[in-house]
């Protein structure tokens, strides 16, 4: 499978002309010897001095299969144990960053991509995704997450210029890996809605064939599950398709946006560790248990708005306390209060609230049961109990109540605060 981009960079209903910088994915069974081809005699020929960056599970599951590619880079191994995209692991990377070095490879998942991307993006040098994993929406995205003294930061970094994803290497990944990276498309679901209403009520920029384009990656691994969590290869492919193309929407909007509303707001609050300790959890893990969660919300909410039960008030300072208690007890009160300026909500008045409330049933009704989306998850082996990604139960209403406020973005989940039901 090979994806263009220029079919997704042209002028749009929208107004806008989206722009992709991927060069050329390819996604299928051989994909490494188009690299090999690449390297030797196509685009990537003009680079001379590339280093190889992957961790020792990476290299174990790639090192017969790229064996060639392997001899003709430099080859940083990391340490998998305890990995993480922070200040220690940028440290190890550049000291192998010799001046000559004019290419990175990324041979790995989601941290490694991370580590490239940031330091690539700082060398202004290109870099090569090569996943090992489907794991994550992260391969095609233009921003790094990191981790600078323990507070998790999303970065600006640099789009691949090519990914090559050979299902001979992810379609054999754990599939603890490949149930993250359904989990990571099952939260699409919450966030486009969440998209769908921020339109209704603000000016905030909206792509109805982004919007498409997610909707069709969602869907495409919704009518996989079962094959997916058998290992399926084309399968597997047509998963690891659905995360390329939410990468791509979030270049052509140039926000993650269309990839991410309230369930991923309460993965942010989680990985800042303000209402709990280190979760042992992969990104997906806490994408699916933080779905669940905003989606028996919504559901809620939705059903109070048939009864006519639910009322629209002005919003309150009630959260003051709790967040001077999370945020400040960690130091980043001021941070979250910057990020928080102006208040989105400020924005919308009782009146056009209350006036979209028809709209924004019809959008929740849309989406999933709450027992349809537990079975899609557990088909796929995807994880969605809190305590399961480590998590107690008695924060579940704390993380509800503070998740909006780690991104300044319009979601029902903020608007949740102007409501009662
Ligand atoms: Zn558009
Ligand atoms: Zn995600």
């Amino acid at each position: 499978m090979r994806v263009d981009a220029d079919d997704f960079a042209r002028p749009c209903s929208c107004g806008r002309e989206h722009h992709i910088d991927v060069k050329e994915i390819v996604i299928e069974s051989g994909a490494i010897g188009k690299l090999e081809e690449e390297m030797s005699d196509g685009d990537l020929r003009e680079y001379i001095s590339p280093l190889l960056i992957c961790d020792t599970n990476s290299y174990k599951a790639t090192e017969e299969l790229m064996e060639d590619i392997y001899d003709r880079c430099q080859v940083l191994i990391l340490d998998a144990e305890d990995l993480e995209a922070d200040e220690r692991a940028v440290e190890i990377v550049e000291n192998y960053m010799e001046e000559d070095i004019d290419l990175v490879l990324a041979v790995g998942a989601g941290t490694i991509h991370d580590l490239s991307r940031f330091v690539a993006h700082q060398y202004r040098i290109p870099f090569v995704s090569v996943p090992t994993a489907a794991s994550s929406d992260g391969f095609t995205s233009t921003v790094a997450d990191m981790t600078w003294n323990g507070v998790k930061k999303t970065v600006a970094a640099s789009a691949p210029l090519f990914v090559f994803a050979d299902m001979d290497i992810f379609a054999k990944a754990p599939k603890r890996l490949t149930a993250a990276g359904v989990s990571d498309i099952l939260g699409k679901y919450i966030a486009l809605a969440d998209w769908k209403i921020a339109s209704i009520l603000s000016e905030e920029y909206y792509c109805a064939e982004v919007v498409n384009l997610e909707t069709r990656a969602v869907r495409t691994v919704k009518d996989n599950l079962k094959e997916i969590a058998a290992g399926e290869e084309e399968a597997c492919e047509k998963l690891m398709y659905a995360l390329v193309l939410s990468g791509l929407a979030m270049q052509m909007t140039g926000s993650s946006r269309p990839a991410s509303g309230a369930e991923h707001h309460l993965v942010h609050l989680w990985d800042m560790e303000v209402v709990n300790g280190h979760l042992d959890a992969l990104h997906g893990e806490k994408v699916s248990a933080g779905t669940m969660l905003v989606l028996l919300e919504y559901k809620k909410i939705a059903d109070a708005i048939r009864r006519g039960t639910c009322k629209v008030h002005t919003c309150t300072e009630e959260d003051q306390e709790l967040l001077k208690e999370t945020f400040g007890k960690k130091g980043i009160l001021g941070a979250l209060e910057k990020e928080n300026t102006p208040e989105p909500l400020d924005d919308v008045s009782t009146r056009e609230l209350s006036d979209a409330l028809p709209k924004i049933l019809k959008i929740i009704d849309a989406l999933p049961a709450v027992t349809d989306m537990q079975e899609m998850m557990n088909t796929a082996g995807c994880v969605s109990r809190v305590r399961d990604v480590g998590l107690p139960g008695e924060v579940i209403e704390e993380s509800l109540l503070l998740a909006p406020y780690t991104r300044r973005r319009l979601s029902l989940l903020r608007l949740r605060k102007m409501l009662t039901y």
